[in-house]
């Protein structure tokens, strides 16, 4: 199965993208992830990237398409992937359904997890990883154990200031890809607002009606 994820920052995607990886076996490619590692590296690249994720901007959509098609066309990619956070912009959907169709590959479904503004902002502002197992937690709805609170962090993008900024590109950005999608048949819109085991049950059960109809 190929999927794509879309959601606006702390909907959920991330949680639910990990839960289908581990459900349906697939290749997990998150473009935020893929980004902060390139950033971690310091490299030329890696400052370029900064330089946008300090400012909650996208980074621009020929660096992420490389990125994307590099990592598409290694060869693991048998039992299908998840594409999270990728695509942002209807450009991006645009090169991505040209990568895959120069792989004999289609996107099977358009995930969009929906949650409003007002939850997100309060989601971010409590959001903690820990640095040494990748776990997201949320001081507030998922607390962490006591004894890790120390050692988690905070993202730097996951500020206030810059989550309002983050968003706003989001729905700016999303809108086009989203039609995309739709026009395409392949969306599937879910009640991101519910826990992350309720959503994932929706995900489900709506991914399942699509692969036997009726
Ligand atoms: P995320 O972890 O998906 O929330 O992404 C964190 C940041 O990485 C975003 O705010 C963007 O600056 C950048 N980013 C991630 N995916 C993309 C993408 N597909 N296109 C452009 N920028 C991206």
């Amino acid at each position: 199965m190929r999927l794509v994820m879309i959601g606006a920052p702390a909907s959920g995607k991330g949680t639910q993208a990990h839960k289908l990886t581990r459900h349906f076996n697939l290749d997990h490619i998150s473009t935020g992830e893929m980004l902060r590692a390139e950033e971690a590296k310091r490299s030329e690249l890696g400052l370029v990237v900064e330089s946008y994720l300090k400012r909650g901007q996208l980074v621009p959509d020929g660096l992420v398409v490389k990125l994307v098609g590099e990592r598409l066309a290694l060869n693991h990619l048998a039992q299908g992937f998840i594409l999270d956070g990728f695509p942002r912009t209807l450009n991006q959907a645009l090169a991505l359904d040209q990568a895959l169709t120069a792989l004999g590959q289609a996107i099977d479904a358009a995930l969009l997890i929906e949650v409003p503004d007002s939850a997100v902002l309060e989601r971010i502002t409590g959001r903690r990883a820990d640095p040494e197992t990748g776990r997201i937690y949320h001081l507030k709805y998922s607390p962490p154990p006591p004894e890790i609170l120390s050692r988690l962090e905070q993202r730097d993008d996951d500020t206030a200031e810059l989550m309002q900024a983050r968003l706003n590109t989001y729905h700016e950005r999303i809108a086009p890809v989203v039609a995309h999608y739709r026009e395409g048949g392949l969306l599937v819109a879910v009640d991101g607002t519910s826990s992350p085991d309720a959503v994932f049950a929706q995900v489900l059960r709506l991914l399942n009606s699509r692969r036997s109809p009726g």
